[in-house]
C-alpha cells in the first residue's frame, strides 16, 4: 500500500516527500504526534467492560504514568458515574503529563449553544479543553439528525465558537468522516472549515463504522491535511482490522493527534490499540509519542489496566501480549538465543516486554537450558536430564507446560533442588451444598515455621473457597498476597483413551497487577486438578514478591 518511493531504496531518508501517482502528496513525517487515549470514554463501551469511578481514576493515572498527551474521561453529563469522576478528577489525579478531556456533543438543533445542556455540562467539567462530536456527514445529518445542512454547519459552528468563548481548547471529532467524505466530500469538508473558523484545535477524522482501509485513509487524510490549517487527528474503529494500520496512514499523510485506547478497548471489534499504534509510530518511524524512555512500561500499563478493566489480556496482542515474543523449541532454538534479533521484529525489552522460550514435550535439552538460564538457574546436565524425563511423564499425564510457565518455573526451579518453604500444607477438604443457594466452604490446614494454622472459608465454587481458605490462613504472614489475585481460571477434560476415567486439566491465571503467571494441575479429581494449580499460583507469587516478605521464611 505503499504511495510513497521504495523502502528499500528510502531507507537513508525517512523524511521523504511522496510521490504524487496517486494523485495525492505525502508530506515529511511530523517529529511528534500528540497521543489521545479514549479508554475511558469510547473504549468503555465495550460489552463486558464496566468501570466504577475508582476504577477511571486508577486508570487514568496508568495512562498518565505511560505518558499519554490526553486522557479523555468520560461524557459529563450523559451519565452520572462520568460528573462524579470530573469532579473527584482534581482532587485526586495528580497528571504529571496528560491532559484531561471531558467529552460532548454540539448543541442540538434549534436550540442556543448557551442554552444546550450538553455544552453547559462541558463547562462545568472544569477540564482545559474538550472534545466534541458533531456529524460530518451529510446522510446522517438528514437522515439521523433530521436537519438541514445549514443547521447541521451552525450546530458545529456554535458550540466551537461557545467553548472557545470560555476559554477552552476545543477537539473537534468529526463522525462518521470517512464515509460520508466518500458520499460527499463537499459537505464534509464544509463541516471541518467551520469548526476550524470557530476556533477549533484539532479537527479529529473519525471512521466511526471502522470499515475504511489504509489507503483510503490515508488518500482521505493527505487531502484535508493539505487544505484544513489546524492539526488534524484521527480516530479509527477497528471493524475491518485496521485500525491500528489506518492510524499509521493517518500519520504518514500528516496528522499529528492520534486517537484511541490502550489494549484496543471500545464496542463491537474495538477502537485503535495504542499498546500497538504507538510502539509502531515510535520504534519504526521515529516518530515522538510517549516520552522515549516511558515506552518500556507499555507492557506493564497494558497488564495494569487490564486487570482494572477486568478482561484477561491477549496473550496474542502485538508488542505487550505474553505471547509477543515467545518462541516455541525447535531446530531453531539455539540458533534464536544467539542472534534474537534475528528472529524479533523489535527488541522486546523496548517495550517492556521480554522473550520467551516456549516449552513442550518436543522440547529438547537445549529449550529446557535455555528457559533455565532465562530464569537465572543453574542446573547440571546431571538434573537437566531428570527434568526432560519428569517433563515427558507429566506431558503423558496431560500436564501442558507450553501454556502453564509458572508451573514450568517452580518444575525447573525443584531440579536444583530447591522446595518451597513458605507453608507446609496438612490437608484441605471442601463442602459444597446447594441448600437454597450454592454455597462452597472449604477448610485448609498448614503449617507456618511450625506453627498450625486451620483456616475455613466460604466461596461461590470450590476453587474460590479453597483460595480464600488458603489467604486466611496465611495471608497474615505474607501481606504480599493481598496484591495477588486469580483473573482466569479454565477447565478442560482430557480424554487419556486409557480407559481409566476422563481426567481434568485446571489452568489458573493469576496476576500482581503488573505480570501475569499461569499455573497448572491435573488429576482425575477436578478439586484436586484446581489445588494443584492455586497451589503453584501462590507460591509463584510468593517466589516472586520481593525480598523483605520472602525474609520471613528462612
Ligand atoms: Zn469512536
Amino acid at each position: 500500500m505503499s504511495s510513497d518511493a521504495p523502502r528499500g531504496q528510502a531507507t537513508h531518508d525517512p523524511h521523504r516527500h511522496g510521490a504524487s501517482s496517486h494523485g495525492f502528496d505525502l508530506p515529511a513525517l511530523p517529529d511528534a504526534v500528540d497521543i489521545f487515549d479514549t479508554t475511558l470514554r469510547d473504549g468503555s463501551q465495550q460489552e463486558g467492560l464496566s468501570l466504577t469511578v475508582d476504577d477511571k481514576l486508577r486508570v487514568a493515572e496508568q495512562l498518565d504514568h505511560l505518558g499519554v498527551t490526553f486522557i479523555e474521561g468520560g461524557w459529563p453529563g450523559a451519565n452520572p458515574k462520568d460528573e462524579e469522576f470530573f469532579a473527584r478528577a482534581p482532587a485526586e489525579l495528580r497528571l504529571s503529563t496528560a491532559t484531561l478531556v471531558a467529552f460532548g456533543s454540539t448543541r442540538r438543533a434549534g436550540v442556543r449553544a448557551e442554552d444546550d445542556e450538553v455544552l453547559r455540562h462541558l463547562v462545568k467539567a472544569n477540564t482545559e479543553a474538550v472534545c466534541i462530536v458533531a456529524k460530518a456527514s451529510e446522510l446522517h445529518v438528514t437522515e439521523a439528525l433530521r436537519t438541514t445542512v445549514d443547521e447541521a454547519l451552525a450546530m458545529a459552528a456554535d458550540s466551537v465558537a461557545f467553548l472557545r468563548r470560555h476559554g477552552l481548547r476545543v477537539f473537534f471529532d468529526a463522525e462518521h468522516f470517512f464515509d460520508g467524505y466518500r458520499d460527499n466530500p463537499e459537505f464534509s469538508m464544509r463541516v471541518l472549515r467551520v469548526a476550524e473558523e470557530a476556533g477549533a484545535e484539532a479537527l479529529v477524522l473519525c471512521d466511526t463504522n471502522g470499515g475504511t482501509l489504509p489507503h483510503d485513509a490515508e488518500r482521505i487524510v493527505a487531502t484535508v491535511a493539505s487544505s484544513v490549517g489546524c492539526q488534524v487527528g484521527v480516530h479509527f474503529h477497528n471493524d475491518s482490522g485496521c485500525a491500528v494500520a489506518n492510524s499509521i496512514a493517518g500519520v504518514r499523510a500528516g496528522a499529528t493527534h492520534v486517537q484511541g485506547c490502550v489494549n484496543g478497548y471500545g464496542e463491537r471489534t474495538g477502537n485503535a490499540d495504542l499498546s500497538a499504534t504507538i510502539p509502531n509510530l515510535s520504534l519504526k518511524l521515529n516518530i515522538r509519542t510517549i516520552p522515549s524512555d516511558r515506552l518500556e512500561r507499555i507492557t506493564p500499563v497494558s497488564h495494569h489496566i487490564a486487570e482494572l478493566v477486568n478482561i484477561a489480556p491477549n496473550p496474542q496482542q502485538p508488542y505487550v501480549g505474553a505471547a509477543a515474543f515467545a518462541h516455541k523449541a525447535g531446530l531453531h532454538t539455539s540458533a534464536i538465543a544467539r542472534r534474537r534479533d534475528a528472529y524479533e521484529h523489535v527488541a522486546p525489552d523496548a517495550v517492556g516486554n521480554g522473550t520467551r522460550f516456549v516449552v513442550s514435550e518436543m522440547a529438547g535439552r537445549s529449550t529446557l537450558t535455555f528457559k533455565a538460564q532465562e530464569l537465572g538457574l543453574e542446573l547440571d546436565s546431571e538434573a537437566l536430564a531428570k527434568v526432560l524425563d519428569t517433563l515427558k511423564v507429566l506431558e503423558h499425564q496431560g500436564f501442558h507446560f507450553e501454556v502453564a510457565d509458572g508451573s514450568l518455573e517452580l518444575l525447573l526451579r525443584r531440579a536444583t533442588g530447591w522446595e518451597p518453604t513458605f507453608f507446609e500444607l496438612e490437608s484441605y477438604r471442601v463442602i459444597s451444598d446447594h441448600n437454597g443457594r450454592d454455597m462452597t466452604e472449604a477448610t485448609v490446614k498448614t503449617a507456618i515455621d511450625g506453627a498450625r494454622v486451620v483456616a475455613t472459608a466460604e466461596g461461590n465454587g470450590p476453587v474460590n473457597a479453597l483460595d480464600s481458605a488458603l489467604r486466611q490462613g496465611i495471608g497474615g504472614h505474607y501481606p504480599v498476597l493481598a496484591g495477588i489475585h486469580l483473573v482466569d481460571y479454565r477447565v478442560r477434560v482430557l480424554d487419556t483413551g486409557r480407559g481409566t476415567g476422563a481426567v481434568t486439566r485446571v489452568l489458573i491465571d493469576t496476576t500482581d497487577g503488573e505480570h501475569v503467571w499461569t499455573t497448572i494441575g491435573v488429576s482425575e479429581n477436578i478439586i484436586e486438578a484446581s489445588w494443584q494449580a492455586l497451589f503453584d499460583s501462590i507460591v509463584y507469587g510468593l517466589v516472586h514478591a520481593g525480598p523483605q516478605e520472602r525474609a520471613t521464611t528462612r
